[in-house]
């Protein structure tokens, strides 16, 4: 297993004693919407705090399935959905599910830090195909190349972690008719700035939608969050859920059914809030001289290329944590193409962005 070298930032900057601007932290800045709250004390207080149904309450993967019709007007049968303890075990499941010893997941590279950890955990094999020179999309034909008798998926993250990238629906329709099936990591749902999001679901059944609350809910550490399978698959699935978690914390999928059903207003309001911050950060990166290829559209992330001061993202990090007191993470986490590059996160007040930026770009100016 390898680490996750954006915690080593983290513990580094905590451990400095002195104020950090973190512009490496991957989880929104704001509260979890009251609704929500409430509706976890409320469960808490009725007793609702049992092992529930390993595929989650009813009432939440109702929920979930009308969410997908309202959103994006594809059909759910609440029997296809599980809800589990954030996406991250639904990602583990569905790999669980679809690879075996020995096969293959082809992803993007750059890639978010733990998808190839998940697979060699089964001993299956992730694909990378780079994507830095196709503006961080995924090539149907690229993928078709890569594809042999080994491959049992592919992996596709949109809005995109690091890149904060949308995937476009005519490469999602691409990807959709090359007959594999497609886990697609949708964990960033609800946080899109230009066009429209897209579900693979729009496209085939034959996908695994992973979805969840931390990201557009501010709902990080209750631990919530759920997969759409197809009907094959389902009961798979479920029997990984049963050994590994048994279901997930019942208040907190209560909380899920308000935030489905109550807090749309509120995701709304954050949504502006990252979108405004968003403009700041690019402006704040344009004026300071520090590089973005791609326009992010989505997500609250920003990938930033430094190959002309460093070969090694790792260092350059610390290297910045330490003369400028910002933390910043290193592009190495998300794999090879992006080993030079730096993500800066923009969950962080517009006054952090500004100033975080600057000094980061009169640091960089320095190395220059
Ligand atoms: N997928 C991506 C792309 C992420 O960035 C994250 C969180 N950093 C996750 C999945 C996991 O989120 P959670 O388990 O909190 O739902």
């Amino acid at each position: 297993m390898q680490p996750f070298l954006v915690m080593d930032i983290l513990e580094a900057a905590n451990a400095m004693g002195t104020p950090v601007i973190h512009l490496e932290v991957g989880e929104p800045d704001f509260d979890t919407p009251e609704c929500i709250q409430e509706a976890a004390i409320k469960a808490m207080q009725s007793g609702r705090t049992h092992y529930t149904h390993s595929l989650g309450i009813p009432e939440l993967r109702e929920a979930i399935a009308r969410h997908y019709h309202a959103t994006y007007g594809v059909r759910v049968d609440p029997e296809q959905v599980l809800v589990t303890a954030g996406s991250s075990p639904a990602l583990l499941i569905a790999f669980g599910v679809l690879l075996d010893a020995g096969s293959e997941i082809i992803m993007t590279d750059p890639y978010y830090a733990c998808y190839p950890n998940f697979a060699t955990f089964i001993d299956a094999c992730p694909r990378l195909i780079p994507t830095r020179g196709d503006g961080f999309q995924l090539d149907p034909d690229k993928v078709k190349i890569a594809m042999n008798e080994r491959t049992r998926a592919v992996l596709v993250n949109s809005p995109g972690n690091p890149t904060g990238v949308c995937l476009d629906p005519e490469h999602m329709r691409g990807l959709s008719e090359l007959g594999l099936p497609i886990i697609s990591d949708e964990i960033y749902h609800g946080l899109v700035y230009e066009g429209e999001q897209h579900t693979m679901l729009e496209f085939t059944d034959n996908t695994i939608v992973v979805g969840g609350f931390s990201k557009a809910y501010a709902m990080t550490g209750w631990r919530l969050g759920w997969a759409v399978f197809p009907k094959d698959l389902i009961r798979a699935a479920q029997k990984m859920q049963q050994n590994l978690i048994i279901c997930a914390p019942a208040p907190a999928q209560w909380a899920g059914v308000s935030a489905l059903t109550e807090a749309g207003p509120d995701v709304e309001r954050m949504r502006l809030v990252f979108a405004q911050r968003r403009e700041i950060m690019l402006d704040a990166l344009a004026a300071s001289g520090l590089q973005v290829e791609v326009r992010p559209n989505g997500a609250f992330y920003v990938l930033v290329n430094m190959e002309d001061v460093t070969d090694d993202s790792y260092r350059l990090a610390f290297d910045i944590l330490k003369n400028t007191g910002v933390g910043v993470t290193p592009g190495k986490d998300f794999g090879p193409a992006t080993g030079r590059y730096i993500r800066f996160s923009y969950a962080n007040s517009e006054d952090n962005i500004r100033e975080g930026v600057r000094r980061v770009g009169e640091y960089i100016g320095k190395l220059r």
